[in-house]
């Protein structure tokens, strides 16, 4: 069973060398006492949050309590879609499609209690489980919806808008009635938003040099709604157009992940006196809203309403340079490995 592991702690930016393919034997059965489940694993995501679980927590940060710390040389969980090969579980049975916390690697040994289920892929590429109906689509349909509470017409602005978080919040917010920017890293992604995806306007961020008059500049008026997926400079920058009543939802800050010295500081004063909310919210605090986001995201796909922009490599070894590449902006819409075929 091949797995990717870290050499040791990452400060900084992921590089590929940071990461080693490591072998180790798996087990041939499963004693039915112990309730483990052997699975192969399919497709896996990739995800910026990783990094932040791959650092070292010696100095003043402290690790973050969702996802524990990994340790160098063991290996690393992640959500993804697999196939179940041997079970000691009784909920499980052989060639059962699962997706839930499996691993970086070829084959996951599933302990009981963690986050594993069945699931029917109602005819859809088993690939979506990870991205657009996986977290990735519930964060951005919980973080638009749950937390900024979108009205018909608003101006919505949302960063890493090609990214696999982004894409969404930005076609379901103008499938709702918003008016819709992104700010996206390459003239590529920029097209992709507009002519693809139905954003009303974006732009490429790395060729403006005054980011708080650029947003001027698309939102004359100012923004309503800022779905912040980057942090620094840009969450000041957006902070400093919002209207009044203005909401924020923080769903990550990646620049200030491979930067510890990166921190936004927005005016206070400013989000004081335009009673400006800034709310930061955790995907898997909204299971409520699920099923809502399930029933809606598969109609809107029957009905070609709403796009899946997916970006997948192939085979176990592709890991480092697909998660390395996530702080590069290499990919467009949700990073995806593909370990096996079904
Ligand atoms: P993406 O698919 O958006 O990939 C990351 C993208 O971020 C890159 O493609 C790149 O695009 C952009 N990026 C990388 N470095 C920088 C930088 N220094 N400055 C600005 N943009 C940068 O990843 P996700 O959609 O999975 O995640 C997006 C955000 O959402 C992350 O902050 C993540 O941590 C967060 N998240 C939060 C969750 C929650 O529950 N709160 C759940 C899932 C994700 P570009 O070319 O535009 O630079």
């Amino acid at each position: 069973n091949r797995y990717i592991t870290i050499k040791a702690h990452i400060d900084g930016a992921p590089k590929e060398s940071d990461f080693e393919l490591k072998d180790a034997a798996l087990p041939l059965r499963v004693d039915p006492d112990t309730n483990l489940v052997i699975v192969k694993n399919l497709y896996v995501s990739i995800d910026p949050y990783q990094l932040n679980r791959l650092k070292s927590f010696s100095s003043s940060q402290t690790a973050i309590n969702f996802a524990a710390g990994v340790t160098p040389g063991e290996g690393i969980d992640a959500y993804g879609v697999g196939k179940v090969v041997v079970s000691g579980n009784p909920e499980f049975e052989k060639d059962d499609l699962v997706v839930g916390l499996i691993s970086w690697g070829d084959y996951t040994v599933v302990k009981p209690g963690v986050l594993l289920r069945k699931f029917d892929p109602l005819g859809l590429p088993l690939s979506y489980q990870v991205g657009i109906l996986g977290f990735s689509g519930l964060t951005a349909y919980a973080g638009l919806f749950d937390i900024c509470k979108p009205k018909k017409g608003e101006k919505v602005f949302v960063s890493a808008a090609s990214g696999s978080v982004g894409n969404l919040v930005g076609q379901y917010a103008k499938l709702f009635g918003c008016y819709v920017v992104g700010s996206a890293g390459s003239k590529e992604k920029v097209a992709i938003l507009k002519e693809k995806l139905g954003f009303d306007d974006a732009f490429n961020y790395k060729e403006e040099t005054d980011l708080k008059a650029t947003l001027k500049r698309y939102f004359p008026d100012g923004i309503d709604i800022y779905f912040d997926n980057v942090g620094a400079e840009m969450q000041e920058a957006a902070v400093a157009n919002m209207k009044a009543f203005g909401r924020v939802a923080v769903c990550g800050v990646i620049s200030e992940y491979t930067d510890t010295g990166k921190r936004a500081a927005p005016d206070m004063l400013d989000v004081v006196y335009k009673r400006i909310k800034i709310q930061g919210f955790l995907a898997a605090d909204h299971m409520n809203v699920y099923q809502d986001f399930l029933q809606k995201t598969c109609d809107q796909l029957s009905t070609g309403k709403i796009q899946a922009l997916e970006d997948i490599s192939d085979g176990v070894e592709s890991i480092p340079s697909a998660f390395v590449g996530l702080f590069r902006g290499d990919n467009i819409g949700k990073k995806i490995v593909r370990i096996a075929l079904e």
